[in-house]
C-alpha cells in the first residue's frame, strides 16, 4: 500500500469522524491508499495540540495555511463551518492538493461557484461530504432501482428532519446565522436530501417551488447573558420538485421537529415496486414488487450484508450492520480509489454546485413565491 499524507482543518463532529476514517481505512480494505494522518488544525494551540493527541496526528496548528502549505499533505479535508470551506477549500487546491469538503460547499453560491471553477483549473479530486449516498445498503438500491427492478421511477421523495433545535430555549449558535452558514435547515440537511435525489435518480432537479419558515425567531446569546441573537435562516423547509428526467417529487427537511433524532427517510416510486429508506434503520431498504398473486405480496426487508458494495470488507455476515462512521469509511474509499486510479468522484465540486443551485432555488422560490426553473 502506498502513503497518502493527510491534513484535517476543524476538529468537531466531523473533523473526528474524517479523522476516524483515515485512521480506518486501511484496516478495513486492505488495498490501495493508506492515509497518514500528518498534521491537524483548529482554531487555538490548545485545542489543536488536544486533538492532534486525541486523534493521532504527528503535528498541529492554529492556522489552517500550515495545513494547506505543508508539503507532505497530499489530501486536505476541510471540517470547518461553511462560511470558511471556500476559502480553505480554493488555497488547498491552488497548490495541487486533493479536497475532501464537508457539506454544504459554502454559505453562499458566489463562493461555490469560485470552488466549482477552481476545481476545473487542477487534477486534483475534489468530493463534498454528502455521505448518505454512501451507505452500502444505499448504493444497493440504486442498483435495485437501475436495473429496473421496480419498473419505470415515477416518483421520488425524501425529508429529512431532526430535533437537534427544537428546543427554543436552545442558544443561538453558527448554524443560525445567514452570514455564516448560509441557510439553515436548507444547507444543513435539504443539501444530504439533495444529493440522494440526484444520486438516486440519476437526473438532476430542474424545477421547484419552495417554502421556508423560521420557528424560533430569537435564540439566547451565548456570549451575553441576558440578551437574546436573531435567527435569520431556516428552520424548516420543503418544496415541490421536478426533475430533468420528468420524475416528480417533493423534499423537505426541519430542525425543530421533536423525536426525529435523524429522520432521513426517502422512498422512490415506479411503475413495478417501491424502495423504501430511514436512516435511523441504516441497515436495511424495503422492497415491493408487484406480484401476481396479491394476496401474498407485501414490503420485504433487505438487510445490508456482505452481496453489498463495500459491505464485506467490514463484517463477514449480514445483519450485523454498519454504523455512521463506517459509511463515512466507504465514503473516504472511494474518494482514495478516484485518487489511485485518476477516476472520477461523486458529488464532485463540479455534482456539489449542482446541489447548492437546488438549494439555492428553493429559497428564492419561497421568497418569490413562484417555480423556479434552474440552469446547470
Ligand atoms: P463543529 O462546530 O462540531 O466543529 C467545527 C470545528 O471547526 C470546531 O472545532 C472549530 O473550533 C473549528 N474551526 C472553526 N473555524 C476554524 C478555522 N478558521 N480554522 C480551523 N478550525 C476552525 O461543526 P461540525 O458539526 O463538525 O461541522 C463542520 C462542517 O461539517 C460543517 O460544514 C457542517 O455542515 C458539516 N457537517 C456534515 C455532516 C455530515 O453528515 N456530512 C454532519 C455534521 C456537520
Amino acid at each position: 500500500m502506498k502513503p497518502i499524507g493527510v491534513g484535517v482543518i476543524g476538529t468537531g463532529f466531523m473533523g473526528k469522524a474524517h479523522s476516524i476514517a483515515y485512521s480506518a481505512s486501511a484496516s478495513v480494505f486492505g488495498t490501495g491508499l493508506r492515509p497518514k494522518l500528518e498534521i491537524v488544525c483548529d482554531l487555538s494551540p490548545d485545542r489543536a495540540s488536544q486533538r492532534a493527541t486525541d486523534l493521532g496526528f504527528s503535528r498541529h496548528t492554529d492556522k489552517w495555511q500550515d495545513v494547506v502549505n505543508d508539503p507532505k499533505v497530499e489530501l486536505i479535508s476541510v471540517c470547518t463551518p461553511n462560511n470558511t470551506h471556500s476559502e480553505i477549500a480554493i488555497s488547498a487546491l491552488k497548490t495541487g492538493k486533493h479536497v475532501w469538503c464537508e457539506k454544504p460547499m459554502s454559505s453562499s453560491m458566489e463562493d461555490s461557484q469560485k470552488m466549482a471553477e477552481a476545481s476545473l483549473n487542477t487534477n486534483a479530486k475534489t468530493i463534498i461530504g454528502y455521505n448518505y449516498t454512501k451507505n452500502p445498503i444505499v448504493l444497493h438500491a440504486k442498483e435495485i432501482i437501475e436495473k429496473g427492478t421496480i419498473g419505470r421511477v415515477s416518483g421520488f421523495f425524501c425529508r429529512y428532519d431532526v430535533d437537534n433545535e427544537a428546543d427554543g430555549k436552545k442558544p443561538w449558535s453558527w448554524r443560525m446565522s445567514k452570514k455564516l452558514s448560509g441557510t439553515g435547515a436548507n444547507g444543513d440537511i435539504l443539501s444530504h436530501v439533495i444529493s440522494i435525489a440526484h444520486y438516486l435518480t440519476n437526473s438532476k432537479i430542474s424545477r421547484v417551488v419552495g417554502d421556508v419558515s423560521i420557528i424560533h425567531n430569537k435564540r439566547i446569546d451565548p456570549k451575553n447573558i441576558g440578551k437574546t441573537k436573531e435567527v435569520d435562516n431556516d428552520d424548516m423547509v420543503s418544496a415541490l420538485i421536478h426533475f430533468e428526467n420528468g420524475v416528480h417529487g417533493h423534499i423537505g427537511a426541519s430542525r425543530v421537529s421533536w423525536g426525529k433524532k435523524c429522520g432521513l427517510t426517502w422512498e422512490v416510486h415506479g411503475t413495478e415496486g417501491t424502495i423504501c429508506y430511514n436512516q435511523e434503520r441504516l441497515n436495511e431498504i424495503k422492497l415491493f414488487t408487484r406480484q401476481k398473486d396479491s394476496s401474498t405480496d407485501g414490503f420485504r426487508t433487505i438487510l445490508s450484508g456482505p452481496d453489498h458494495p463495500f459491505y464485506s470488507s467490514f463484517l463477514p455476515n449480514g445483519g450485523h450492520g454498519l454504523g455512521f462512521m463506517d459509511v463515512k469509511i466507504c465514503e473516504l474509499q472511494g474518494l482514495l480509489n478516484s485518487i489511485e486510479n485518476d477516476e472520477p468522484t461523486w458529488p464532485s465540486f463540479t455534482d456539489g454546485l449542482a446541489i447548492e443551485k437546488v438549494m439555492e432555488s428553493v429559497d428564492i422560490s419561497a421568497i418569490n413565491k413562484k417555480w423556479i426553473s434552474i440552469k446547470y
